[in-house]
């Protein structure tokens, strides 16, 4: 049985109802997180909480929970569904402003958020084997959401809808450029490009979500290792012309890219700095 948390509740999923009226439901205003775990231990929980808390107050959804409350909530999630679902679970957050009596655009008075998290399960722990890295062919796109996508919105349409061109192109990812011709991210993950042993990834704005996994991939290389780091704009002109490309995302943590629009990234192969990039990743992940 699979049991998720509902306001204040454990309960079988299929015991948790929420109203149509929610406004999760009716206009997508809400907030949410996945923070994923292996052998009950959590990947970046702090980060994965300050962002869900900061989403909050930009959208200023009223709540009272701590990260203890969350940690609770989710520590308890793992427990009650490892013996079922296995040790490979990612913990789904979300929180929407709650449930009003009509549909109204401005924000209601008197409504508590509605809180809902579950468990899912992800792939085996990611590894660094080059033979078992699991690898992406990416499309590329024109970026056309909306201009505040450094909220982890549950109006995620955008994100949709780039998701599926690239999935209609045969692709697993699409990777996104703004109107001045610069990366920006992909539909579900953050991009590192690598040219000539320098390691660049778009710098943080309104134009890309800030993903717990590039965050702690720099902190870890900056750390742990003499590689070069740049946060920096980056063309398309470059990423065409990259060595390696590496799409990060919880699940996924660190994915080469061997294709993009067909074509082979470097010499098509999984590259020897995405071996030492996931292997700082896996040793210092838990830190
Ligand atoms: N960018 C977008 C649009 C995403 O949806 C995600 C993850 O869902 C990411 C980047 C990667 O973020 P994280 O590393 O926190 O999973």
């Amino acid at each position: 049985m699979n049991t998720v948390f509902l306001n204040g509740q454990f309960m079988a999923a299929s015991e948790a109802k929420i109203s149509p009226m929610d406004r999760g439901f009716l206009f997508g205003d809400g907030i949410y997180e996945v923070i994923p775990s292996y052998h009950g231990r959590f990947v970046g929980f702090a980060p994965h909480i300050a962002r869900l808390h900061s989403g909050l107050k930009e959208l200023n959804i009223q709540h009272s929970m701590t990260e203890a409350d969350w940690t609770d909530i989710s520590n308890q999630l793992l427990a009650l569904n490892r013996p079922a679902m296995g040790d490979n679970l990612a913990v789904y957050i979300q929180v929407s402003r709650g449930t009003d009596s009509k549909r109204y655009h401005a924000f209601p008075t008197g409504v508590n958020p509605t809180i809902f998290a579950y468990t899912f399960v992800i792939g085996k722990e990611p590894m660094a084997d080059k033979s078992q890295a699991v690898t992406f062919n990416v499309v590329t796109g024109n970026d056309l959401r909306w201009q505040r996508c450094h909220i982890k919105s549950t109006s995620l349409l955008g994100n949709v809808l780039h998701y599926q061109q690239g999935v209609e192109q045969g692709a697993q990812e699409i990777l996104l450029f703004d109107r001045e011709g610069n990366l920006t991210e992909g539909a579900a993950v953050n991009v590192f490009v690598v040219k000539n042993g320098e390691i660049a990834t778009p710098p943080l704005s309104n134009k890309l979500l800030p993903g717990i996994t590039r965050l702690l991939l720099l902190r870890i290389l900056r750390q742990h290792s003499p590689l070069n780091v740049v946060e920096r704009e980056i063309s398309y002109a470059e990423v065409v012309a990259a060595d390696e490309i590496w799409i990060t995302s919880s699940s996924k943590e660190i994915a080469p890219v061997l294709q993009v629009n067909g074509k082979p990234v470097g010499d098509g192969k999984v590259g020897d700095i995405w071996l030492k990039a996931q292997q700082l990743f896996s040793t210092h992940k838990y830190d």
